[in-house]
């Protein structure tokens, strides 16, 4: 089985997800915007029993969304990225930020969220506007 390692920019905060990923994301929303220092957010969400939580001691930031659900950002507090997050309404979930595989082989994303947020120059291959962060 593919194991993917993600970590923050320091290494500090790692973690390992076994198995492919269910869903592949963009999010082009403004939180996301600052959140990433990006023009868009992305992520890679996995069930929470594939991800083990290898180091660190992640700092949280937690910000309620548009459709009032609330979102745990697990961030480094040594060089402040970010390296997944959390959301209330999927407690069997985990969603990893997408860079912090530094895996250019990635897979690519297939939804997209908040279009109506995007830079006018973002452009992606194969990919599906959808209503819901899910
Ligand atoms: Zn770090
Ligand atoms: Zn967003």
């Amino acid at each position: 089985m593919t194991v993917r390692q993600a970590s923050c920019s320091c290494g500090r905060l790692r973690l390992a997800c076994s198995g492919e990923p269910l869903r592949i994301s963009v999010c082009h929303c403004l939180e996301c915007q600052r959140r990433t220092g990006s023009a868009f957010g992305a992520q890679a969400r996995f069930p929470k029993n594939k991800v083990d939580f290898i180091a660190g001691d992640p700092r949280t930031f937690d910000r309620v969304g548009d459709s009032g659900g609330k979102a745990t950002f697990r961030f480094c507090g040594d060089c402040g990225a970010t390296v997944w997050y959390t959301i209330d309404d999927q407690p069997d979930l985990v969603a990893v930020t997408l860079g912090a595989f530094a895996d250019p082989a990635f897979p690519p994303p297939r939804f997209s969220v908040y279009e109506e947020r995007k830079h006018a120059w973002v452009g992606i291959k194969e990919i599906e506007p959808v209503d819901r962060i899910w």
